[in-house]
């Protein structure tokens, strides 16, 4: 009877090495398949070739020892191809190579099947008979099935061992790493982890003193036990007994023998604490994992979830560790609006973040803040960063991990030069935002995401043209009052009077969560998102259109926006709860003012209603980053898919000349308020396609003012003609940037944030 692939995958995936995956490999496939050798090759990145990591059957010194070239015998073979081979006799294939290491004289029936990751090999499985015989139909299936599955388990192991061996290499573990990247600026300083790490990201270390180690975790358990008794104490009159119940449960799994016995054992053998918890946590889980029931593979979870617990506790509580040092660069596997925020601002430096992307609201509050940042960095084992020094190069995407004297000469350089931009910038001030034929475009500021924690210097900016107002409510634990948003708004609308300020309403969902209401959904962007939600609470909406006519009373610079329309019913309803709030606020005898109104344009089906909105709305927004999301089908927060996420892409270029031309046939004005406004090379293609205003992060808004000042409006519609005759995004990206480098801008494109 064949094992269950499934089966053997969970396995694997529980396995912290690369040698202790591939070994399970080997040894499970030998004995589901009626076969006599089992290997592995896999793709050596350091020297171009494919190394023998793990082999049952066959001769032992081969392992770590026998390595093919690319495109050299059957395995060279199967991954150039990517396919699968099944021969009755190896030696009759014209890429067969008599590799005499492994002893291939004695072995004939040969099948190998490649992992890939992404589209990419990674190495080669193979197995091999003794007898001159095909692998039968099942076995092939289950062979490929199971390489198949493999494929990012093997990715990510893979990328750790070849991050160590680097990192303990005679290089002292220099290592360069390009992300994505996601907010401009480059700095120099320590790692700080953010937590919690998750289990299979520690490191093994050993210990030089085990009593200090047992008494940490001993320490960390009864603080974890205290946790769960409060937590019980806490929900007690919120939950019914028996999910009450679950609490004692996990009381009872930190009490238990297995739990502590075996992790002092693995201390007392010389690991340190947080890698003793590691191997206990998981190898316990294992144990559930194995067994094919959906009750006991959940209470594998719980095991995991308890290990998380308890190595908070030993990562010292809770919060990131310890003092924040000087000059920290934040890192993190995911890092919230929270986790970035906890950070004293004049300490953090910078932010490295191994997923997210370019366009999630984490790099929004990024360049809010101004902090260097890259994101996407993969599968970097991010608990081996610990203590490490890191430079950071948020206008190439490149992180530099243990740095040498002269590669943090070579950052201190670039910190200079982004000095002197800096100085170049500051002299634009008081310039005003216009061509050098004189066409003036109005540079408004996106603010509300970190606005809390910053001046806001209304009298250096021209108005706001987006003020998120979701993460006011996502930094509380209740809903805001009418009165704490009035307040909020007010400040707002009057530090910037008479210049327009355009608050959009609530724009909950997708990755903007709000920790007061869950809400879970398998496709969240596609879901119950911005104007949906509040149109389904009219309590929440009122509150808030109260709160903004208000405001607006006696100031007149209000201009509310609503997120996601997608259809007109959509703002019809919205119309008659605005003229609810006010007649209510009117007949309670409160001074209230009726704003401008204006429609997002991010769903691409209001680009088709835009006639029809017009009829209802002041003024038009385009939001490119869901824009683009939507028309091009790619997730803005799936690095997955990041290469397939381009503001640029011909598309979106036609779709926003397209929302340009129909706005403007009907006489109203039209801004752009994502982030393609604040890239200094689509900023200029905006300007070309003749939208009226653009609104951006202030950090980013004094490098598309030098921009707009260094091109004539003539110039910019030539470029916006041509790129409308572009077929693929590379070409535009080529165009804008030799645009900007032939006006002496070059400086500028390193900081295109949104190529890929
Ligand atoms: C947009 O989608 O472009 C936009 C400005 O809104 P947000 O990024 O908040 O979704
Ligand atoms: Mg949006």
């Amino acid at each position: 009877m064949m094992a269950n692939s499934r089966q053997i995958v969970k396995e694997v995936n529980n396995a912290t090495q690369l040698n202790e995956a591939l070994s399970l490999v080997v040894d499970r496939s030998k004995s589901s398949m009626d076969t006599d050798a089992c290997s592995v090759y896999m793709n050596d990145a350091q020297t171009g070739q494919y190394l023998l990591m793990a082999a049952e059957g066959m001769i032992p010194d081969a392992v770590d020892n026998v390595r093919i070239k690319h495109n050299e015998g059957l395995v060279g073979w199967v991954a150039a191809h990517e396919e699968v081979i099944n021969l009755s006799n190896a030696a009759d294939h014209p890429g067969f190579l008599h590799i005499p290491e492994i002893g291939d004289d004695s072995f004939h029936g040969f099948m190998g099947a490649p992992i890939l990751h992404h589209g990419r090999i990674l190495g080669v499985m193979v197995a091999q008979k003794i007898e001159q015989r095909c692998f039968d139909n099942e076995e092939v299936a289950f062979f490929t099935t199971l390489a198949a599955q493999l494929g990012g388990t093997i990715h990510h192991l893979l990328a750790k061992w070849d991050f160590t061996r680097q990192l303990y290499s005679p290089s002292q573990g220099r290592l360069f790493i390009r992300g994505i990247p996601c907010a401009p600026g480059v700095a120099i300083g320590n790692i700080l982890l953010s937590q919690p790490l998750d289990l299979q990201s520690i490191p093994d270390r050993s210990a030089p003193d085990a009593d200090t180690e047992e008494r940490a975790f001993k320490a960390a358990v009864l603080a974890t036990k205290q946790e769960m008794h409060a937590s019980s104490k806490r929900m007690s009159d919120y939950l019914p007994g028996e999910v009450l119940s679950l609490f004692d449960a996990h009381i009872m799994m930190l009490e238990s023998d297995r739990l502590n016995a075996q992790t002092v054992a693995r201390i007392r053998n010389g690991q340190w604490a947080r890698g003793a918890l590691r191997d206990t946590i998981l190898e316990l889980a294992q144990v559930f994992e194995k067994i094919d029931d959906p009750h006991l593979a959940g209470r594998a979870e719980d095991i995991r979830s308890i290990g998380r617990h308890i190595l908070i506790h030993l990562q010292g509580g809770g919060t990131t560790s310890g003092e924040y040092p000087q000059q920290c660069i934040l890192a993190g596997t995911e890092l919230s609006l929270s986790e970035i925020s906890t950070v004293p601002r004049d300490r953090l430096a910078g932010i490295i973040c191994m997923n997210g992307s370019a366009l999630s609201h984490t790099t929004i509050i990024c360049r809010e803040l101004g902090i260097p940042a890259v994101m996407g960095l993969g599968d970097l084992p991010i608990g081996y960063l610990e203590d490490c020094k890191i430079a950071v190069d948020g206008n190439q995407g490149v992180v530099c991990i243990n740095p040498s004297p002269k590669d943090i000469n070579e950052f201190k350089q670039r910190i200079k030069e982004e000095l002197v931009i800096s100085a170049q910038l500051e002299t634009l001030h008081d310039q005003p935002a216009e061509t050098l034929d004189g066409v003036p475009i109005p540079l408004y500021v996106n603010l509300g995401i970190g606005a809390d924690n910053m001046e806001i210097h209304a009298d250096e900016h021209e108005g706001v043209g987006l003020y998120r107002t979701e993460f006011f409510f996502m930094s509380r634990n209740t809903l805001p009052t009418e009165d704490e948003q009035y307040a909020l708004y007010r400040n707002l609308l009057e530090s910037f009077a008479p210049k327009p300020v355009t608050i959009r309403t609530l724009d909950a969902g997708g990755d903007k969560i709000l920790p007061f209401f869950s809400i879970a959904e398998a496709n969240p962007f596609l879901g119950w998102r911005g104007i949906r939600f509040t149109l389904d609470h009219p309590e929440i909406f009122l509150a808030q259109l109260r709160a903004l006519l208000r405001a607006n009373s006696g100031l007149n610079n209000l201009q509310v926006l609503f997120p996601m329309i997608s259809r007109v019913s959509e703002i019809d309803a919205t119309l008659a709860l605005m003229d609810r709030a006010y007649i209510e606020l009117v007949t309670e005898g409160q001074a209230a003012s009726k704003p401008q109104i204006g429609a997002m344009i991010e769903v691409p089906s209001a680009v088709y209603s835009i006639a029809a909105l017009s009829k209802r709305v002041d003024f038009f927004s385009i939001g490119t980053n869901d824009l683009t999301q939507y028309l091009l089908a790619v997730d803005r927060n799936n690095p997955r898919v990041q290469g397939f996420y381009d503001n640029l892409h011909p598309a979106v270029i036609h779709v926003i000349h397209d929302i340009v031309q129909r706005v403007h046939l009907q006489n109203k004005p039209v801004s752009v308020c994502g982030e393609m406004a604040g890239n200094p090379a689509s900023a200029l293609l905006l300007l070309g396609i003749g939208v009226d205003s653009l609104s951006m992060n202030p950090s980013s808004l004094p490098r598309v003012k030098w921009t707009i000042r260094s091109f004539t409006k003539t110039q910019a519609i030539a470029l916006s003609q041509k790129a409308l005759t572009i077929e693929n995004e590379a070409d535009t990206h080529q165009l804008l940037n030799t645009a900007l480098n032939d006006v002496g801008l070059g400086a500028l494109v390193c900081a295109n944030l949104m190529s890929s």
